[in-house]
């Protein structure tokens, strides 16, 4: 018995007449070095480099290490194998793989691929996210307004990979998603979660302490603007002058209350009405629907054009100039 064969055999991956073994945690991984180097000069160094004579080998396959998750390196592997993979992976929304490939594929410098994993993340972390809300509700983003466990954490898994693999077009929307989590879980521990164990190869539980730090401090920013601007009409009441009813007045008050009780970290999505235009269209008279509908507009739109700046970061516009720079297109 060789060490190879305590550890586990891809099942998808191995490829009996594969030229080398990668290793990745117990995962082996039994694949041609010809089409590895094909694509990535970091292999092509790798496999030209003079191996040591005491290197293992199985089968007469040389036996490679690497300090990659098995998961990760598993989903970038089958993408270099097989070209219909990744169009499943962009069929089927699957954003967790899709940072796989992103972090590997920044990794290994295989930059097409980079470029089209962050092309599909763009989707769920979109630049334009306003122009197609007009088409789609909030609820059509789920990676950017997550709701669940699970999505808070691929939030945090997209925030972290976005800025290890310096894909910063994808960062306003990935730390948005992340901004939605109750800070006490973005600094207690979290449970075990398959991608993130890849990703914090030094055992750092949650967000990257950069991106920690700016979610902790634009959170608070966001939080005063969507209720001085955004929701303004009803955090902070003033009379409206065409409104001659009573009634309005209350449904304001009653409204901001009832968001203080159902949000007490104090984060109430910026971007969704929720039911704060439907309470004025039930309850309210015209002019304070059309004053609870423009300002919501024109709050929304500011805090959407100011989100990369919160975060630290150049203006959107810079950012698609330093994406495309990056691409080589200018
Ligand atoms: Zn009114």
């Amino acid at each position: 018995m060789t060490l190879m064969d305590s550890y586990t055999r891809s099942v998808e991956l191995w490829f009996p007449d594969g030229t080398v073994i990668l290793r990745a945690e117990e995962t082996h991984f039994r694949v041609y070095s010809g089409i590895l180097s094909l694509h990535s000069p970091i292999f092509r160094d790798l496999f030209t480099l003079p191996q040591p004579l005491d290197d293992e080998v199985y089968d007469g396959c040389p036996v490679v290490s690497l300090q990659d998750g098995a998961e990760e390196l598993g989903e970038f592997l089958k993408v270099l194998h097989r070209w219909s993979y990744l169009s499943n992976l962009f069929r089927d929304n699957n954003v967790p793989a899709l940072l796989c490939v992103l972090r590997m594929s920044t990794k290994y410098d295989v930059t097409k691929l980079r470029e089209s994993a962050i092309d599909a993340l763009r989707c769920h972390y979109p630049q334009d996210f306003l122009k197609r809300l007009s088409s789609s509700p909030p609820s059509t983003f789920p990676f950017l307004f997550p709701t669940s466990r699970a999505g808070a954490s691929l939030a945090i898994s997209a925030a972290n990979v976005a800025r290890e693999s310096n894909a910063t077009i994808l960062l306003p929307g990935a730390l948005l998603a992340c901004c939605s989590i109750n800070p006490s879980s973005l600094i207690e521990p979290w449970q075990p979660h398959p991608l993130r164990n890849h990703i914090h190869s030094d055992d750092l539980p949650g967000l990257a302490p950069q991106n920690l730090y700016t979610v902790l401090k634009a959170r608070n920013e966001i939080i005063l603007f969507t209720r001085r601007r955004i929701f303004g009409f009803a955090f902070i009441p003033r009379d409206i002058p065409d409104c001659h009813s009573p009634e309005c007045r209350k449904v304001r008050s009653e409204w901001a209350i009832k968001m203080d009780q159902e949000h007490p970290d104090g984060w109430i999505n910026p971007f969704s009405p929720g039911s704060f235009v439907s309470s004025f269209a039930r309850f309210g008279c015209v002019s304070c629907l059309e004053e609870a509908k423009r300002t919501f507009d024109i709050g929304r739109r500011e805090l959407w054009d100011a989100l990369p700046g919160i975060f630290g970061l150049p203006g959107w516009e810079r950012l698609e100039i330093l994406e495309a720079l990056d691409r080589g297109y200018l």
